[in-house]
C-alpha cells in the first residue's frame, strides 16, 4: 500500500503534525487500541503550550492552573508565585482525543492496535500483516523510538517516572510542589494538585532505582500539611535523556519529533512545549515541500537544549535543586517571569549575570 505520509505513533506528537498537514494523504499507525491510553505524564505546561494546544483543540483540555511552585530544597521551602497562571495542567488523554477527533475529520486515516517499524530500503514501514510505501514517513514513536534505534543506532537513555493519584484534603489546588531528595539525585519529586480533592505524586530516576511511592507521597503530604486519602490509580513512563538529534530528518525521507528526537526540556522533562513548537512547523513543512523552516526552528531549539543539557549534567553532580534555588532568587528579584518557565537557557544566563546568587546557591 502506498500513502503519501505516514505517521508512525498518535501521540501529541504525530497528530500535531498530521493537523498540519492539509494537501497529502496521511496515514497514522498506533500501536496501543487507545491513543492517549496508556496514561504517562503529569501534565504540567507553560503558557506557551499552553495555549498552542488549545489553539488547536478546546480549552477544556486546561483543568487546572497553578500561581504558586514550591521548590523544596536543602536551604527551604521557596516559592514562585504571581497572580497570573505560573503553569497549567493539560488533561490527558483528552488532549489527544481532541487532537484525534480533528485529525480524523481532516480525512486522514488513523489504524490502532498496529505495531509498526522500518522494514529494509524501499519498505520503510512494516507492520504484523502489511508493508507500506510512503514518500514520507514521519517517526513520532516516543522515547524508545524504533527508527531511531534501527536507522540511526541510537540507544535510548532514560528516567523512569513512577506516579499516583490520590485522593486529598485541604489541597490548596493552585499551587504545585517540586521536592528535592537525596533519593533522587538525578531528578525530583513532585505533588501536583489535579483539583482540590485530587492529587498526583511521583518521582523520577535512573532505572533500576524503585522507590516506595506510598511512603514518599505520606512523606511530602505531611511536609505541606496535606491529608492524603487512598490512591486511584497510578501509571508513568519514560523521560529521554538522550540529547536531540544532529539533524531531524534521515534521507529526506524520515522525519523525527516528540519524544524520537527527544525534544524534552533537559531539565524538567516536559516534552509538550517542544512538540507545541515544532510539530505544526513540521506539519506545514511536509504540505509545501519545503522542509526549511522546520529545520531552522529546530536547530535554535537544539542549540538551546544543548546548554540546557549541560546545565542539567552539571546539576546532577552538585545537587539537582540548585536551579530550583536560583531561579525562585531571580524571579524574586524581578530578573525572569513566567516567561521562562519554557526559557531555561534565559535563567542560566541571568544566573551568570548575577554571579552574587550563583556563589550564594554554591555555599
Ligand atoms: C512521568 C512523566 C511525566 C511527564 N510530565 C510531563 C509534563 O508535566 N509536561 C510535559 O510537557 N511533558 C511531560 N512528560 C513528557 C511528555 O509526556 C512527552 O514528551 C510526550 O508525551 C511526548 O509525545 P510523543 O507523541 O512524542 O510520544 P508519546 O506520547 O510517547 O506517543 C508515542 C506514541 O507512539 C506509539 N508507538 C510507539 N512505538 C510505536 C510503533 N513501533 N508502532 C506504532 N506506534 C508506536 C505509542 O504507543 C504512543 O502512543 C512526562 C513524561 C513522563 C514519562
Amino acid at each position: 500500500m502506498h500513502y503519501e505520509v505516514v505517521i508512525v505513533g498518535a501521540g501529541p506528537a504525530g497528530l500535531t503534525t498530521a493537523l498540519f498537514i492539509k494537501n497529502r494523504d496521511v496515514l497514522i499507525i498506533e500501536d496501543h487500541r487507545r491513543v492517549g491510553l496508556p496514561k504517562h505524564c503529569t501534565g504540567l505546561v507553560g503558557e506557551y503550550t499552553a495555549k498552542i494546544l488549545t489553539s488547536l483543540t478546546t480549552n477544556r483540555i486546561i483543568d487546572n492552573k497553578y500561581y504558586r511552585i514550591i521548590f523544596h530544597t536543602p536551604k527551604g521551602p521557596l516559592s514562585i508565585e504571581s497572580k497570573d497562571p505560573l503553569s497549567y495542567h493539560v488533561s490527558r488523554p483528552l488532549l489527544e482525543e481532541k487532537l484525534l477527533d480533528r485529525v480524523l475529520s481532516s480525512g486522514h486515516s488513523v489504524l490502532t492496535g498496529v505495531r509498526a517499524w522500518p522494514g529494509s530500503p524501499g519498505k520503510p514501514v512494516v507492520t504484523r500483516d502489511r508493508e507500506y510505501k510512503a514518500d514520507i514517513v514521519v517517526a513520532a514513536d516516543g522515547p524508545l523510538s524504533i527508527y531511531a534505534r534501527k536507522l540511526l543506532g541510537r540507544k535510548p537513555r532514560f528516567l523512569v517516572g513512577v506516579q499516583r493519584v490520590y485522593r486529598a484534603s485541604s489541597v490548596d489546588p493552585g499551587a504545585f510542589h517540586v521536592f528535592y531528595s537525596g533519593e533522587t539525585p538525578w531528578f525530583f519529586q513532585w505533588l501536583v494538585p489535579l483539583d482540590s480533592d485530587r492529587v498526583l505524586i511521583g518521582y523520577a530516576e535512573r532505572p533500576g532505582v524503585v522507590l516506595p511511592l506510598d511512603k514518599l507521597a505520606a512523606r511530602m503530604a505531611s511536609v505541606i500539611g496535606l491529608s492524603l486519602g487512598s490512591p486511584i490509580e497510578s501509571y508513568g513512563g519514560l523521560i529521554p535523556l538522550n540529547k536531540p538529534l544532529r539533524n531531524p530528518v534521515y534521507k529526506d525521507k524520515f522525519f523525527f519529533i516528540g519524544d524520537s528526537l527527544p525534544g524534552t526540556k533537559p531539565y524538567t522533562g516536559g516534552g509538550l512545549y517542544g512538540i507545541a513548537r515544532l510539530a505544526p512547523l513540521l506539519g506545514k513543512s511536509i504540505d509545501s515541500g519545503s522542509i526549511n523552516s522546520f529545520i531552522r526552528e529546530y536547530r535554535i531549539l537544539r542549540s538551546r537544549f544543548y546548554y540546557e543539557h549541560l546545565a542539567a549534567t552539571i546539576a546532577r553532580l552538585i545537587g539537582y535543586w540548585r536551579p530550583a534555588y536560583i531561579t525562585s532568587k531571580l524571579y524574586r528579584a524581578g530578573l525572569i517571569d513566567k516567561s521562562s518557565y519554557d526559557n531555561h537557557l534565559e535563567i542560566i544566563v541571568k544566573a551568570l549575570l548575577r554571579l552574587d546568587l550563583l556563589i550564594k546557591s554554591l555555599l
